[in-house]
């Protein structure tokens, strides 16, 4: 039993917490008489549990979206940085680079360090991190896989040319403003760039781009 009470006349009744919403109970007759419409009597006991379990739920939505964050934050973390970020920050590194960045995928490999693959039609890199991936490979990768997207798919002589001349002028212009390491071309041909810049970062021993994950 709870008590209802009239907001007008404070005068109350004993009723049951449930009752069918044309309950007679849950009006005041006496106040309804002088009024046009019927007076509804309020239950402050059950109004008082409806707020405590408003903020409840508020309290645990905040707590889902908190944990959803943590999650999203683990999912894209590796070498200590959120690679989502690193993504985003690398790709300012290009001229049209103030553009929605690529999409990213990350998956876990069992064995090796870092891999990349760029899907410039889907606008997506892919990056692999395996147990012995470090900081200055996974952002030399992801600065690789985003020159792809950047240059598209560039043919030589009717052939795809993926790491032709246009691929390396655009990588060493990254890599200029994304790390200030500024390398000659060089050939301007295959992987022979990507593997000079990832020397000069691991030399550099600490590149850590991208937001820290909080541990
Ligand atoms: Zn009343
Ligand atoms: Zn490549």
């Amino acid at each position: 039993m709870r008590r209802w009470v009239c907001p007008s006349c404070t005068g109350g009744v004993n009723a049951p917490e449930r009752m069918h919403h044309d309950d007679v109970r849950r009006f005041c007759l006496a106040c309804s008489k002088g009024s046009t419409r019927l007076v509804r009597r309020a239950c402050p006991a059950l109004e008082k549990t409806s707020a405590r379990q408003a903020d409840r739920s508020a309290a645990r939505r905040v707590e889902k979206a908190e944990e959803r964050k943590r999650e999203d934050a683990a999912r894209f973390e590796a070498c200590g940085v959120d690679v989502r970020l690193l993504s985003e920050e690398l790709w300012r590194a290009f001229p049209i680079g103030r553009g929605r960045p690529p999409a990213l995928r990350l998956r876990r490999v069992q064995s090796g360090a870092v891999f990349g693959r760029a899907y410039f039609q889907r606008c997506l890199i892919s990056i692999g991190v395996g147990p012995s991936a470090t900081n200055p490979q996974l952002s030399c990768t992801v600065l690789h896989e985003l020159a792809h997207i950047y240059v598209g798919a560039p043919m030589l002589n009717g052939r795809r040319a993926p790491h032709g001349l246009a691929f390396n002028r655009a990588l060493r212009a990254a890599a200029k403003r994304a790390f200030a390491v500024d390398l000659p071309l060089g050939s301007g041909r295959g992987y022979d760039l990507t593997r000079r810049i990832e020397r000069v970062l691991i030399d550099r021993a600490a590149v850590v781009l991208g937001a820290a994950v909080p541990s």
